[in-house]
C-alpha cells in the first residue's frame, strides 16, 4: 500500500485526517492556502458523533477540547426582548444517552488544538492548491507560489469551494439555501448568557445564536431570510447591516454585537451542494465540506467532517490498494452524509416558520422525527 498522503487544506478536516493517517503509519504533508494562521472563524458545536470520532483518532484531542472550550449544560429558547420561553437542561440530553457532552468551540481553538499534535514542518502554508495531474504511479499538485508536490495518494480537504473537488467532479457552483449568515466571537459582558449555557433568538424570519466558548469568548450567529443577497462593501457595513437588523431586538443582544471588532465580523450565504454517488477518482478522494458541504441547521458539517477523518484512515491502513480504500470509505460515508445533508437543508428553512405554518406540518408528525434522526446521527460509533 502506497504511504505518502497529500492533504490539501489545514482546516477541521485536513488536520484530523493527518493526525490519524501518521498513527497509521503513513507519511503525511498538509498544504494550507493561508499565510499564516490567525484567529478565524466562529463557534460550532460538537456533538457526540464528532466527538467520539475524535477520540477515535486521539483521545487527547477531546480532552483538550473540553477544557478549552464550554461543555454546555442548558439551553434557552428566547424571544427578541431577551425574555426566556422555554429552557431546558442539555446534560441528560447527551452525555447520558450518548457518554459525551455538548461542547461549543471557537474554530480556531479547534484548528490549534488539531495543529499542535502534528510536527510544524508537515504544515505548509502559503501553499494554495491550482490544479493537480494523476497517472499510474502518483499524483503532481501545483500550488500558487510556484512550488509543485507529488504524492502517492491526494485527499482534498479544502471545504466548499475545494480546488480538488473542482478538478475531480467539475460540478456546479455552491447552492444558496435562502439564508443568509453574520457570525463572530467577542470578548464582552456575559450578563446575558450564563456560563455552560447555549441560547437561541427566535426573531422574524430571523434568529440569533449565542454560544459560550470558554476563556470569555461569546460566538454570536445570526441568519436571516433572504431570497436574494448581496455582500456588504466593507466591514463597518457589515456591522452597521447586522445593529439595523436588530435594532429593536433587546439591549443587551445588540451590546453584544456592538462591542464586536467590525474586522472580525464573518458574513456570508449559506450554501450546500447536492449529494454526490461518488468522490473518489483514481488516487485522489474527498474529505468534509469538499465531499459533502451541509447547511449548519444541524450543526453537523465538522462532526461528519471528523467521522470522516477517522474512516478514510481506517480504510487506508486496512486495505491492500487505494482502489479498494476509497470503495470502502465511500460505502461508509456516502449514504449516511447524503441523509444528513438533504435533511440539513430542509431544517435550514424551517427556522423561518411560523407557528401556524409548524402546527400544520407537525400533523401527521413527520418521520423520521427530528428525536430519531437525533439518535441514529449520535450514536454513531466510528468505522
Ligand atoms: C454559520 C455556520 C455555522 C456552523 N456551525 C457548525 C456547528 O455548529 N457544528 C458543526 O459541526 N459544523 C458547523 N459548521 C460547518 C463547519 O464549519 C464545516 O463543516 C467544517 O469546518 C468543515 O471542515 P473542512 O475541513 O471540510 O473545511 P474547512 O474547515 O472550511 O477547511 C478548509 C481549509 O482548506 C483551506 N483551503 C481552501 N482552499 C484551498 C486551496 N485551494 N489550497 C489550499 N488550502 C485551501 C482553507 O483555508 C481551510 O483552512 C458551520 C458552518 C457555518 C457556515
Amino acid at each position: 500500500m502506497s504511504t505518502k498522503v497529500a492533504i490539501i487544506g489545514a482546516g477541521l478536516g485536513g488536520l484530523a485526517c493527518a493526525i490519524a493517517l501518521r498513527k497509521q503509519g503513513f507519511e503525511v504533508q498538509v498544504y494550507e492556502k493561508a499565510k499564516k494562521f490567525r484567529p478565524a472563524g466562529a463557534g460550532l458545536g460538537l456533538l457526540p458523533n464528532g466527538l467520539n470520532s475524535l477520540e477515535a483518532i486521539e483521545p487527547d484531542l477531546v480532552k483538550n477540547i473540553k477544557s478549552f472550550g464550554c461543555c454546555v449544560t442548558k439551553s434557552s429558547l428566547r424571544n427578541t426582548l431577551g425574555e426566556i420561553i422555554r429552557s431546558s437542561p442539555r446534560r441528560d440530553l447527551f452525555w447520558d444517552k450518548y457518554g459525551q457532552p455538548l461542547v461549543t468551540v471557537w474554530w480556531w481553538n479547534l484548528q490549534q488544538i488539531l495543529a499542535s499534535k502534528l510536527p510544524p514542518d508537515i504544515i505548509h502554508l502559503d501553499h494554495r492548491c491550482l490544479d493537480f495531474q494523476q497517472d499510474e504511479d502518483s499524483v503532481k499538485i501545483y500550488f500558487g507560489n510556484g512550488k509543485t508536490a507529488s504524492a502517492d495518494l491526494l485527499i482534498g480537504a479544502d471545504g466548499i469551494n475545494s480546488a480538488v473537488r473542482k478538478k475531480l467532479i467539475a460540478d456546479e457552483q455552491p447552492r444558496y439555501l435562502g439564508s443568509f449568515c453574520w457570525r463572530a466571537v467577542v470578548k464582552c459582558d456575559q450578563s446575558f448568557i450564563e456560563p455552560n449555557e447555549l441560547v437561541f433568538i427566535r426573531g422574524d424570519k430571523q434568529f440569533m445564536y449565542l454560544l459560550n466558548l470558554g476563556d470569555g469568548n461569546i460566538s454570536w450567529i445570526t441568519r436571516k431570510l433572504s431570497p436574494e443577497y448581496q455582500l456588504s462593501a466593507n466591514a463597518a457595513e457589515t456591522k452597521s447591516r447586522v445593529l439595523d437588523e436588530i435594532a429593536d431586538w433587546a439591549e443587551p443582544i445588540q451590546a453584544i454585537v456592538q462591542a464586536t471588532d467590525a474586522e472580525r465580523i464573518l458574513e456570508g450565504p449559506i450554501c450546500d451542494r447536492l449529494p454526490l454517488s461518488s468522490w473518489s477518482k483514481g488516487r485522489v478522494t474527498l474529505l468534509g465540506d469538499a465531499a459533502h458541504p451541509m447547511s449548519p441547521a444541524m450543526g453537523q458539517g465538522a462532526n461528519m467532517t471528523f467521522e470522516d477523518a477517522y474512516a478514510l484512515a481506517n480504510c487506508l491502513s486496512k486495505s491492500s490498494s487505494i482502489e479498494k480504500a476509497f470503495t470502502n470509505y465511500e460505502k461508509n460515508r456516502l449514504e449516511r452524509t447524503k441523509i444528513i445533508q438533504t435533511y440539513s437543508a430542509k431544517r435550514e428553512m424551517r427556522y423561518y416558520e411560523t407557528d401556524e405554518q409548524k402546527a400544520g406540518r407537525e400533523t401527521p408528525p413527520e418521520s423520521p422525527t427530528i428525536d430519531e434522526i437525533r439518535q441514529w446521527l449520535y450514536s454513531y460509533k466510528p468505522l
